[in-house]
């Protein structure tokens, strides 16, 4: 496909990268281009909720949005199936956008309805970071919805120092100039992760789950000590993902752990579960 494309756009007068790469695409992969581009237009995606709990109160410390994919011959598609395909072909930026305005005009309700605010964590896709326009896409849709950035946690991973270190950390600084928190997330996955702990202006590091599988290994509770205690010399909060047991939360909660989220605690809920479940009146504070 790759020469018979780059001769047709030779030809055509246009040795264009996006022509060429649409050219290349099998008949599979449009096929998921223009049902992404489709859902997002007529309302296929969804948010789902997860709290993280405050390990030591059990009390919900935030909560983090997930979107899902109601396909309408598929059904439910999960984010694993499409997000890094999404990534390669351009569409995240705009799914990233339409989630971080849901959530935005998600919570004002819920605040207009009475329920303290908790503070609520997106996603964000390393390639809206090398796109460069993550903070003005960010200021827009909080200033279109009014959404206080103090209640904004957005969840990087470690690849956004792959390409440029210097911007990537630019880009965080005036995230958190604005008063947002900054998360990364899946941490221990990738293999600098100690050195951009030090590196990175963050708040939060989410332990990713692997770390829980091995829990019955005492070598893998004093590493999960020693990141704790590294982290908090850093001033940072450590989340723990994937908690599904009662052990797992008990040997997690004596690392010092801070935060954890997981099925033990809650699955991932629709935005009327949560707020029936979890988010607390004033009235009912007041109480
Ligand atoms: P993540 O950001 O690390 O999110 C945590 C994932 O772990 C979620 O999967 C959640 O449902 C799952 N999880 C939580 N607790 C447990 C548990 O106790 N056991 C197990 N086995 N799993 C648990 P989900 O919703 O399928 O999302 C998968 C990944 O897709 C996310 O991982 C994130 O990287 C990505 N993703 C989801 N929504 C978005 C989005 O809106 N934007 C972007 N860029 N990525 C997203
Ligand atoms: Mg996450
Ligand atoms: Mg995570
Ligand atoms: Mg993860």
């Amino acid at each position: 496909c790759a020469d018979q494309a780059l001769y047709k756009a030779k030809q055509a007068g246009r040795n264009n990268y996006q022509f060429y790469n649409e050219m290349c695409l099998i008949d599979s992969e449009k096929e998921l281009v223009s049902g992404i581009k489709k859902a997002l237009e007529q309302n296929e995606f969804f948010i789902v909720y997860q709290p993280k709990y405050n390990l030591s109160t059990k009390e919900v410390n935030s909560v983090e949005a997930l979107i899902r994919w109601d396909h309408p011959e598929k059904g439910l598609i999960s984010p694993i199936d499409f997000i890094s395909f999404a990534e390669n072909h351009h569409l995240i930026i705009p799914i990233t956008k339409w989630l971080l305005e849901q959530v935005c005009i998600q919570c004002k309700e819920w605040m207009e309805l009475g329920y303290t605010p908790v503070p609520i964590s997106v996603n964000i896709s390393t390639k809206h970071f090398e796109e460069g326009t993550l903070v003005e896409d960010v200021k827009k849709i909080l200033s279109k919805t009014g959404f206080d950035p103090t209640n904004l946690i957005l969840e990087i991973t470690e690849s956004i120092m792959n390409k440029n270190e210097e911007q990537a950390i630019q880009t965080i600084h005036q995230l958190r100039e604005m008063g947002i928190k900054i998360a990364i997330d899946d941490f221990g996955t990738g293999f600098s992760s100690l050195s951009y702990l030090i590196k990175l202006p963050i708040d939060l590091i989410n332990l990713d789950k692997t770390f829980l599988d091995e829990l019955t290994d005492k070598k893998n509770i004093s590493l999960i000590n020693s990141i704790v205690s590294l982290a908090h010399n850093l001033n940072l909060l450590v989340v723990a993902e994937g908690i599904e047991t009662e052990n797992q939360h008990q040997v997690l909660d004596q690392t010092g752990c801070d935060i954890g989220q997981g099925y033990f605690f809650s699955k991932p809920l629709m935005g009327t579960q949560l707020q029936r479940a979890f988010l607390d009146t004033k009235e009912r504070n007041e109480n």
